[in-house]
């Protein structure tokens, strides 16, 4: 069957893919300790399932606005408010199912073929995806563990061309957990304050999921509002990536496109589930706080067992659930006849001999890291982390 040249721009998620051979392995009654989950492993809040059973008992089971309820957007507006101190109406505001949905219509909305786009590494998979789908050119700055994988200035300076018309990136970052201040990113609007024809998305699903009580949007400085497209969603915060509820802040004029894509592709998201939003996004975050400071609990601990693995190099996550080690280490390392040669063997080494299932760091454009995930249990962190120590000692 010849199928459209398109589905060749890009590839299935390597996270998704992971998860697949995990699944497959469980099936097979393998005991796997699955260290590659990228959500939340916490029930969604109370008040916002009522809210979701309220609102099936109204009958909100019509078509929605494309854009999203005028309630739920103004509810985002009061929460870009309320967490962040921006303003918006809500014609800047596009709900979206998901946060990949509304990372789709920004990029497809802005990206013309042949535009720059510049990514800096290690960064989430569906970027770069999303770029090549849009036929733009990815750009990669490649971040550093020694900065804790946060670029400079100056080599945001050196990666801007004539060409340039997005950079984008998210902070805290999922995979390195890496977490702009205040101050770094003025750094950087102080280079797009000379450049003002590039546009930024930020992406700010892992907001509440910081160590550090710093999480800071690029939007904040004046001259960057206008032309930097927020994405955030309930699927991290509120432990909801099934209900699938994304959004985006931007200026009117992307909004609209976003909106006029969306009107196409999938309407307005699920009713049940924008209702349950406004809920969310309205009341105090207590469950999204206990639920923040159990993953601060295991990333202690992630810290300790990590420093006790031989050759795991790493920078401390400020946010999201990950650890990012670097493990080349390993490379060029065998166990009886198999040899490891980069980041993507050592992921499947950990999965076929260890029963530990992790995210070769080459999915997140560094393939010198595994990404470990901390959104499991104490139990499983421990378990597998032994497993890991266990087979690693093995690589002569
Ligand atoms: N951005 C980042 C950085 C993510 O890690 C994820 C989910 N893994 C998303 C966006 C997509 O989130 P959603 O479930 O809302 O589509």
């Amino acid at each position: 069957m010849e199928l459209a040249s398109r589905l060749l721009l890009f590839n299935e998620p390597e996270t998704l893919r992971m998860a697949k051979l995990g699944r497959e392995l469980r099936a097979q009654g393998v005991d796997l300790v699955d260290l590659s989950l990228g959500e939340p492993d916490f029930d969604t809040p109370e008040h916002i399932k009522e809210a979701a059973k309220a609102a099936i008992d109204d009958n909100w089971s019509h078509y929605t606005p494309v854009a999203g309820y005028l309630d739920l957007r103004e509810a985002i507006c009061g929460k870009f408010r309320r967490d962040n101190s921006l303003e918006y109406t809500p014609d800047q505001i596009i709900v979206s199912t998901g946060a990949k949905h509304s990372l789709a219509n920004a990029v497809l909305a802005v990206i013309n073929k042949g535009d720059e786009v510049i990514i800096p590494t290690p960064f989430w998979v569906t970027y770069e995806a999303l770029v090549n789908l849009a036929e733009g050119t990815v750009v990669k700055i490649p971040g550093s563990i020694d900065n804790d994988y946060k670029i400079t200035p100056e080599q945001l300076e050196a990666a801007i061309t004539p060409k340039t018309r997005l950079f984008m990136f998210s902070s805290p970052c999922n995979p390195s957990g890496a977490v702009y201040s205040r101050k770094e990113l003025e750094g950087l609007a102080e280079v797009f304050r000379r450049h003002p024809n590039v546009l930024v998305i930020s992406d700010e699903i892992y907001e509440y999921i910081n160590y550090c009580n710093c999480m800071e949007s690029i939007a904040q400085f004046e001259w960057m509002k206008d032309r930097t497209i927020i994405i955030n969603g309930l699927s991290k915060g509120f432990a909801m990536t099934g209900w699938r509820l994304g959004y985006l802040a931007a200026p009117k004029e992307i909004a609209k496109a976003c909106e006029k894509l969306q009107g196409q592709f999938t309407s307005g998201t699920n009713a049940i589930t924008q209702r349950a939003a406004i809920t969310a996004l309205t009341a105090p975050l207590d469950a999204t706080k206990a639920m923040v400071a159990e993953f601060a609990r295991r990333r202690a601990r992630v810290l300790e067992l990590m420093a006790e693995v031989p050759g795991f190099r790493f920078s401390k996550p400020d946010g999201a659930f990950y650890a990012f080690p670097c493990v080349d280490h390993y490379f060029g390392k065998r166990d009886g006849d198999e040899v490891i040669e980069n980041a993507s063997d050592l992921a499947m080494y950990l999965l076929n001999k260890a029963h530990v299932n992790t995210v070769t760091g080459s999915a997140f454009g560094d393939p010198q890291c595994l990404r470990l995930s901390f959104a499991n249990s104490m139990e499983n962190i421990e378990k597998g982390f032994a497993r890991i120590k266990e087979a690693l000692a093995k690589l002569q």
